[in-house]
């Protein structure tokens, strides 16, 4: 299926207030391009270098989102390309945004990831520790606090991703409950190609598709 007509679909069967956000690791501008002309409005990076390559093609047709792991030397080039960093899981990379953020005169959107698998070799913040993380993210002036992303472990059956959405969907509710100022607890960014309609079925309304529209990598 070319990458219009994998688009089209799945646009077309998502349920109101979801968004698709399209995985575009290793994809190239031309490819790209063709996801946003088909009705992608959000394009998710994971390393800031090649973002900067595609964003040199496609620009502000579409929003930057940045799901990958994010190192403290790339947060000046990640603020000035992104629409918003899904993926701050700890409070030394969410001082560093704030303060980059500040210099360029932004308040950046982020969402907090995170590891709902409790796997150790993975990135995010662990459940229990994720309100610390919140609490002290909504609490710096230059970056705003959105909601919450996680992966959860990759499994074939994407039944068994259920428990780790549900883990986050939980803190998503709590911390938004907590009603802290400055924050807006209004995305909760869950689900690959796999399991994207467990994700959906468990409260996600922003979806991350790569292989499902571009084909395998
Ligand atoms: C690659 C990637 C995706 C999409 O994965 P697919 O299985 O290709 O849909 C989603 N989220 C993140 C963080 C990714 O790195």
């Amino acid at each position: 299926m070319s990458i219009r007509k994998a688009v089209r679909k799945v646009l077309e069967e998502l349920p109101p207030g979801v968004v698709l956000a399209a995985a575009a690791k290793s994809r190239t501008p031309a490819e790209i391009l063709e996801a946003v002309e088909a009705g992608v409005e959000i394009i998710g990076q994971n390393y800031v270098q090649e973002a900067a390559a595609a964003f040199e093609a496609v620009g502000r047709r579409a929003k930057w989102h940045f799901i990958g792991h994010l190192q403290t030397n790339k947060v000046k080039r990640a603020v000035e390309i992104f629409d918003m960093i899904e993926t701050v899981d700890s409070v030394s990379l969410a001082r560093e945004i704030d303060k980059r953020a500040g210099a360029a005169g932004k308040r950046m959107p982020v969402l907090l990831e995170v590891n709902s698998g409790e796997e150790p070799q993975k990135a995010g913040v662990l459940p229990a520790e994720a309100e610390a993380l919140f609490r002290a993210a909504a609490a710096l002036p230059n970056i705003h606090v959105q909601g919450l992303m996680t992966m959860g472990p990759f499994e074939g059956d994407p039944e068994d991703s259920r428990p780790y959405f549900r883990v986050t969907k939980a803190l998503f509710h709590r911390f938004g409950g907590l009603a802290l100022p400055g924050v807006e607890m209004k995305w909760l960014s869950m689900g690959m190609s796999n399991s994207y309609r467990v994700a959906v079925e468990e409260g996600a309304n922003l979806i991350r598709l790569g292989t499902l529209l571009f084909g395998p990598r």
